[in-house]
């Protein structure tokens, strides 16, 4: 972060300087007051089960000298108050997000937004790999994509950063629009529009308007590219003053993917046609889907003049961020850690990966599916129909809902199936179930925790 005195992060914020010198200057923004350290400005933010305000000593001891507070009160009693530079507001998460779109202000990048169901994260990632090959560029830490971690994100962006890309995530109406308000992004990118957060949408269609939120500060000058074999994201439904630029099998494309060829845990391989001109690319992360998410890369890349060919290298170094389809392989059993989260479009992604991956026998271990609300339990009996037609071997459901991928995987014909209330009853039978020469696939919602499973696999 591009250094700031305490005078700007009063402007900043909006919010009063009441204690200190307004010459003070800050070095990072810090929320978590475990990691306080000297030079930074600690954001005392008030949660629902927590108030940073009570650990205000604690954050001073640290050595940290500047806060941003709300409680006044919070403050005097804190020992060695006397010490510290506060500016003061009315609410500290609001004032952080002011405070980012202030920074922006100050800076010279161009800014591009990332959200969708699905492969936000994925698609982030790539996008920086392209951005690299010309721009210095910066990504969210992490996950860190709501009302919180993209204002600290962009906090995190470097003076010289070219451009940024912000993974940005709802699960509920507004959200987008105040994190889009805020960050203001030149480009925006729509993955796809899935089940994922159904229950405070209503349906699939207001899904796709919480999403269409990333364009409600667009004018001519912005533009916003999609996947446009997603039944939502195309040109009858999207308009607008911008720029539309599309990706997608469907030749009236943009940028027309064909000729996906997979290779399991080795990556795949695809062709975009471009204007005439076709570029083949090779991506070192398994999943036909990530060709959709490459294709997504290259478009926003091509926004900034990046070229496919410059396109091409740098999506050929991609590394995604872990516990996404990452494969480890132990006493010849090969596992494809996808653990990280799941829903019904990336369950059958990394079905699909097993499928294409070597070995003796296909195990799918899979757990439940949060927030699919009263779509739960046909989503869950799809996946299950899903495996058994692509030939998954052997099948696992753990979990609650789990129960109807095990029942769909039955109907559709599958012989070997197991079901587990949770991953304890699993685990007891474990070594009897898996076999030396399995391929497993082992995915589940975050809440899951799928990766212990992985974690006793590999021991
Ligand atoms: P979150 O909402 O948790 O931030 P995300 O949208 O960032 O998720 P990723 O972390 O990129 O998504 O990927 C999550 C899962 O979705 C992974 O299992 C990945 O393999 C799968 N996935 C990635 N891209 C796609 C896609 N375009 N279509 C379907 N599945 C995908
Ligand atoms: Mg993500």
């Amino acid at each position: 972060m591009k250094k700031l005195t305490m005078k700007q992060i009063e402007e900043g914020t909006g919010g009063r300087l009441i204690r200190g010198s307004g010459l003070a200057e800050v070095g990072e923004i810090c929320t978590d007051s475990r990691k306080a350290k000297s030079e930074d400005l600690f954001f005392a933010l008030v949660g629902d089960n927590h108030d940073a305000h009570s650990y205000i000593g604690q954050v001073i001891e640290a050595g940290s000298r500047n806060l941003v507070i709300s409680d006044e009160a919070a403050l005097s009693q804190a020992k060695g108050a006397e010490e510290v530079s506060a500016v003061l507001v009315e609410d500290t998460t609001a004032a952080l997000q002011h405070l980012a779109a202030y920074y922006l202000g100050l800076l010279d990048m161009k800014k591009i937004a990332v959200t969708g169901s699905t492969g936000k994260t994925s698609t982030r990632d790539m996008i920086w790999y392209v951005c690299c090959e010309k721009y210095k560029a910066q990504k969210n830490v992490g996950n860190l994509n709501n009302h919180i971690g993209v204002p600290l994100t962009i906090l995190s962006f470097e003076e010289d950063t070219q451009v940024g890309i912000l993974e940005m995530g709802m699960d509920k109406f507004g959200e987008i629009d105040l994190l889009a308000e805020l960050a203001r992004p030149d480009i925006g990118v729509i993955t796809n529009i899935g089940l994922s957060h159904i229950e405070n949408l209503g349906s699939q269609e207001g899904i796709f308007q919480a999403k269409m939120e990333l364009t409600n500060y667009f004018d001519e000058k912005n533009t916003l590219i999609v996947h446009q074999d997603d039944e939502f994201l195309n040109k009858e439904r999207i308009q607008g003053p911008y720029r539309l630029v599309t990706t997608g099998f469907d030749g009236k494309s943009d940028y027309i993917i064909s000729r996906i060829d997979d290779f399991g845990a080795e990556g795949i391989q695809f062709t975009l046609e471009h204007r005439g001109q076709t570029q083949r690319f090779s991506l070192p992360v398994p999943g036909r889907h990530n060709a959709f998410n490459g294709a997504l890369a290259v478009a926003a890349g091509a926004q900034l003049g990046i070229t496919m060919e410059e396109a091409a290298r740098g999506l050929s170094k991609v590394r995604l961020t872990d516990k996404r389809l990452t494969v480890r392989g132990k006493n010849g059993i090969k596992v494809i850690d996808d653990t990280y989260n799941a829903s019904p479009d990336s369950m059958k992604g990394a079905i699909d990966v097993l499928m294409h991956t070597r070995g003796l026998r296909s195990v799918a271990v899979l757990g439940d599916m949060f927030e699919l609300g009263q779509t739960s339990g046909e989503q869950h009996r799809l996946v299950g129909t899903y495996a058994a037609e692509q030939g998954v071997e052997l099948l696992v459901a753990v979990g609650k809902d789990a129960r109807f991928i095990a029942e769909g995987a039955k109907e559709a014909g599958l012989k070997q199936v197991r079901y587990f209330s949770d991953k304890k009853g699993f685990l007891s039978e474990m070594e009897s179930i898996i076999e030396k020469g399995d391929v497993i696939l082992v995915k589940g919602s975050r809440g899951m925790k799928m990766e212990e499973i992985v974690k006793i696999i590999m021991e």
